[in-house]
């Protein structure tokens, strides 16, 4: 999959399980729709007052009140999806879906793989993560699962799970990086002795209890 740039599509999340079902509702009212073809698309000029004794024109107000539901439903759903990629611009990705698992990750393998202190991450469905742009590099660094970087720049931007239906995304390949906040810190085990976060955050050692 990683060699194609792209993952399958399948799930939802949270903010987007809602939007999917949006997504899939406005699916099936155009597969259903028992409009003639010649249904007419142009908004009538009349914008003002609508006389109801003239159905054609009320006819005209319906049809346009219902364009402007669905233009905004198809809006919200675009805006649902983040996007990211690397430093360089040469890959870049999409993921929508509710995010969990938001942490900073002080293990071994993350800092040495990006060079930083710790890596601040956020899982979300493999089904609902796609690279948009590029062909990332991808290496096995654990059992668990492969990290993908640009291969110009480096810049590590998921980890996919090999037995589990979840990516990790890089906060920091975000275009924006605050639209995710870490809620805790994990493996601090392996945290350097100078990180000092005055976060306030839970902190476990290894992994979260319910994992
Ligand atoms: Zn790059
Ligand atoms: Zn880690």
């Amino acid at each position: 999959m990683p060699s194609r740039g792209i993952l399958g599509r399948q799930g939802g999340s949270r903010p987007t399980l809602l939007l999917a079902a949006d997504r899939r509702s406005v699916g099936r009212r155009e597969q259903n729709d028992s409009r003639p073809a010649s249904w007419p698309w142009r908004v009538h000029p009349c914008s003002g007052s609508v006389d109801p004794s003239n159905s054609k024109l009320v006819f005209h107000a319906l049809r346009s009140s219902r364009l402007a539901t669905e233009r905004t439903i198809r809006q919200a759903v675009e805006v649902v999806m983040i996007q990211g990629g690397c430093f360089c611009g040469a890959v870049r990705y999409e993921v929508g879906g509710t995010a969990t698992h938001e942490t900073n990750c002080h293990c071994s393998i993350c800092r040495r793989t990006t060079g930083a202190p710790f890596v601040s991450w956020a899982s979300f469905p493999k089904s609902e993560f796609r690279f948009t742009q590029g062909k990332p590099t991808a290496f096995a660094s654990s059992e668990t699962g492969t990290r993908h970087f640009c291969p110009g720049c480096g810049c590590q931007l998921v980890f996919v799970y090999d037995s589990e239906p979840l990516v990790d995304i890089s906060l920091g390949s975000l275009d924006d990086p605050t639209q995710i906040t870490p809620k805790d810190n994990t493996q601090t085990s392996s945290q350097l002795p100078w990180i000092k976060l005055a976060d306030a955050l839970p902190s476990f050692s290894e992994g979260r209890p319910d994992e």
